[in-house]
């Protein structure tokens, strides 16, 4: 589960996170949100991700859940 404690400093406030990438269970890089989701994640400068846009219907959130569900690192994190 994604450490709420321990955000990534550029996630934009709202329900959806990402933790920071000095977390043991933070971002690794791999890619997968960004790339799948980039209308509400984006990486940092050193490919961390981060959320810079929250969802704002069903079908955006559910984009969004899905890259938590699938994040190997279990670093996207939702406040719900
Ligand atoms: S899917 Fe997870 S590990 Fe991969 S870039 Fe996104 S937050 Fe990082």
């Amino acid at each position: 589960m994604a450490n709420r404690e321990n955000k990534h400093s550029q996630n934009v406030s709202g329900s959806f996170y990402c933790t920071a990438p000095d977390d043991p269970d933070g971002c690794t890089a791999c890619r997968i949100c960004y790339d799948t989701a980039p209308e509400f994640f984006m990486s940092d400068a050193e490919g961390n991700a981060y959320v810079f846009n929250q969802p704002k219907n069903e079908e955006e959130i559910a984009l969004c859940q899905e890259q938590l569900d699938i994040c190997p690192s279990q670093s996207i994190g939702n406040d719900g």
